[in-house]
């Protein structure tokens, strides 16, 4: 079977559902298959119709005896009502809009119905049922859409799971495809062969088949990615990287030398990073840490190592807000004055604490005498070129979606590449983080720093809204100060304005957060707290100005800040004590604990206040798991379980397939696929005795390359 096939070569495919049918990403024969049911009406059994029973969702078979259609004015409608009996009975079947059906069911036709029962004054009555026709001929009719289990898929307008299984049908009855898994390997975990599992997940004989063929289609994606990250990882382990020599004695100084005392996971992390850097090629190391573990402090040692010994190192933040604080933490910590640092943003570039023209620091990053550089995607720029870069860090590196690093790496094109240090606080569980970043070397900070307490969690119910305010000034008046995260107003269709994607409707979104923190800001400043000093932050002022209001109230200047979600990634305000959230059930579990993040960064007591506009239980019970549990890990998996993988990890770009990314949450299915692509690659380095596999392969890239 040519899968490469165009769908317009089929015989049942006319102009006008090409376009439709590539709406859905069909273009070919392999699409059309690849195209997968997301269910089956079970109409295994075809009922005998004295048997029929009021909400049953059955298949019967009979004659038409009757058939009539009539239009009903007023409502512009036309009803057509059939009458179909079997040697047991009789039943009525209406159908509406669809009067063409009274010329193919003529009285006398074999018919075969499925579809639910509904009883009305008249009696039973089989409404809106699909059918198709029984061959007088045909002993053993080969029903595709009213008996068995009936694939339903992805529909589009104009494209139903009627017109589709009219696709398929004829294709699976006779499929023959070549199967790129070898056969050991189909047989060591029972796995159909290709096209057997096409068979069982189109037309399955019992929905068990369907799942393991499911399963088997997970698998092989899934073990295709682990090959890609295998390949991917061989490259990089050739590739070559200055080797930073580890000196002892030069770390512990500085270690001795801050403010308070790594935690033990901070040291073994650190550990851990400055063994990698001198290998001489390059590290490719992801430092896992729930918010507020101090994983700053931990790349930052590992930039003073490399400065120390010549090298250039890139630190790379999602936020401008987020670049200021970290070029002002450096400025903290690393006091050692042959050190410089340097602040490139889209809007600032700094240098030892002055601005400085942008030309000139650039000028300054190629002579080497800058030594770290902290900015945004500005660092990334083409015209940005450096001396002697050895280190690059991302922060946050969720932020930025998977590929930024490969760009980061086309930049330079050096023959040495720099060492790679991810850093995220979206706790990924380590089978599921190796699936998605490959495989890379994982380092994790599970433990919080010992001064902190824990923050308290409340929801705070509509009727205790003022009691909660009170609360509020009781905790400025101590001094301490108050973040307010609000969330964007509803906007008349929020699917269609995200999924579209254009820049106008990026620009709504943003209106739509402007808008609520507008309004909240007013609200709070004029009405609850007009003796208070209120600011507001959001992603329509301009980059300085948000720096400018960080700044001051990072310094005290004001007491409550309101926001949008911009300060959900790792702002760090030591004095901020409540970090109050409204319509908290509108947010998902991972990012409303990251906002509690923002909380509870020093000795005081912190309190993270999720404000409620429903009184749904099942919301709240939501947000109760917040109230409950601190355990970032344990969220995520909360999380993901709800919103599902890819939203999760905002990972819908990174290639994996919508199955696999299904099959994320099956981790002994993860597992499996990992020790097969070790094993094949160990045998066959190349894949020549798998050239199928290596086929797949090169059209999986292709797919997971276009961005
Ligand atoms: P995150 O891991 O969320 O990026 P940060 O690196 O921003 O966390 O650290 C949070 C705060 O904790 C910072 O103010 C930092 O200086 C402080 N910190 C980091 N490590 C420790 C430690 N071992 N003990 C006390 N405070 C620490
Ligand atoms: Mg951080």
């Amino acid at each position: 079977m040519d899968l490469s096939l165009p769908i317009e070569k089929l015989p049942n495919v006319g102009p006008r559902n090409i376009p439709r049918l590539n709406r859905l990403g069909i273009k070919t024969v392999k699409d059309l298959l690849w195209h997968f049911p997301v269910r089956y009406e079970d109409y295994t059994e075809t009922v005998s119709i004295d048997q029929v029973e009021p909400g049953q969702k059955v298949n019967i078979q009979g004659e038409v005896l009757k058939i009539s259609s009539r239009r009903i004015f007023p409502r512009r409608m036309s009803v057509t009502n059939a009458i179909v009996g079997d040697s047991s009975g009789a039943i009525k079947v209406v159908w509406f809009n669809q009067s063409y059906i009274e010329n193919q069911l003529t009285e006398g036709t074999l018919v075969s119905l499925a579809g639910k029962v509904s009883l009305n004054k008249h009696g039973l009555c089989l409404s809106s049922p699909t059918y198709e026709k029984i061959g007088s001929s045909n002993l053993q009719p080969n029903l595709k859409h009213t008996s068995g289990l009936v694939p339903v898929y992805p529909e589009t307008d104009g494209v139903t799971s009627k017109y589709l299984r009219f696709l398929t049908k004829p294709i699976i009855e006779n499929i023959k495809i070549d199967d790129p898994l070898p056969s050991q390997m189909l047989a060591k975990y029972n796995f159909p062969e290709l096209s057997q599992a096409m068979r069982d997940i189109h037309y399955p004989t019992e929905l068990l088949k369907a799942e393991v063929a499911r399963e088997r289609f997970a698998f092989e994606d899934l073990m295709l990615f682990q090959i890609k990250a295998l390949l991917e990882r061989r490259k990089i382990n050739q590739l070559k990287s200055v080797s930073i020599e580890f000196d002892q004695p030069l770390i512990q100084e500085f270690i001795a030398n801050l403010p308070f005392e790594l935690t033990t996971d901070q040291k073994v992390a650190l550990w851990e990073i400055l063994k990698d850097l001198q290998k001489s090629y390059p590290m490719n190391r992801l430092m896992e840490g729930d918010v507020g573990s101090g994983k700053t402090v931990v790349a930052l040692a590992a930039a003073y190592q490399a400065a120390k010994k010549g090298y250039q190192t890139v630190f790379m933040v999602p936020t401008e807000v987020l670049a200021n604080q970290h070029y002002k933490t450096v400025a903290l910590i690393v006091k050692d004055g042959s050190i410089k640092t340097c602040l490139l943003t889209g809007s600032e570039s700094k240098l030892d604490g002055q601005d400085i023209s942008k030309k000139l620091l650039k000028q300054k990053i190629l002579s080497g005498e800058v030594n770290i550089i902290i900015g945004t995607h500005a660092v990334i720029q083409k015209d940005v070129l450096f001396d002697k870069l050895a280190l690059v860090v991302i922060d946050e590196q969720h932020r930025f979606g998977i590929n930024q690093r490969a760009t980061l790496a086309k930049q330079i094109d050096s023959e040495l590449v720099p060492h790679l240090l991810s850093m995220t606080a979206t706790p990924i569980p380590r089978t599921l983080a190796l699936t998605i970043y490959g495989d890379l070397d994982i380092s994790l900070i599970k433990e919080k720093p010992k001064n902190r307490h824990k923050i308290i969690t409340k929801i705070v119910m509509p009727k205790e809204r003022s009691a909660n305010y009170q609360f509020v000034r009781e905790e400025v008046k101590k001094g301490r100060q108050v973040f307010v995260v609000c969330p964007r107003i509803e906007i008349s269709d929020p699917k269609k304005e995200i999924k579209t994607g254009t820049k106008q409707s990026k620009m709504n979104i943003l209106w739509a957060d402007v808008k609520a923190v507008e309004e909240e800001y007013k609200k709070l400043s004029e009405l609850v707290f007009p003796d208070l000093k209120v600011a507001m932050l959001h992603g329509r002022l301009k980059p300085k100005d948000k720096n400018q209001v960080m700044d001051k109230f990072k310094d005290g200047g004001y007491d409550i800040i309101v926001s949008t979600s911009v300060i959900e990634v790792g702002v760090d305000v030591p004095n901020a004590t409540v970090m109050m959230i409204e319509s908290a059930e509108r947010f998902g579990l991972a990012q409303l604990h990251q906002f509690r993040g923002r909380v509870g960064r020093d000795e005081y007591q912190s309190y993270c206040l999720l404000l409620s506009s429903t009184v749904d239980k099942t919301t709240n019970q939501r947000l109760k798991a917040l109230v409950e549990c601190d355990d970032g890990f344990e969220l995520a998996e909360k999380d993901m379980k709800i919103r599902g993988p890819g939203e999760f990890f905002g990972v819908k770009q990174s290639g994996i397939p919508d199955l696999g990314m299904a099959a994320l949450a099956n981790v002994d299915l993860i597992k499996k696929a990992r020790a097969e692509a070790r094993l094949l690659l160990k045998e066959d380095p190349s894949l020549k005795n798998y050239s199928l596999l290596k086929e797949r392969l090169e059209s999986f890239q292709k797919l997971t390359h276009f961005e």
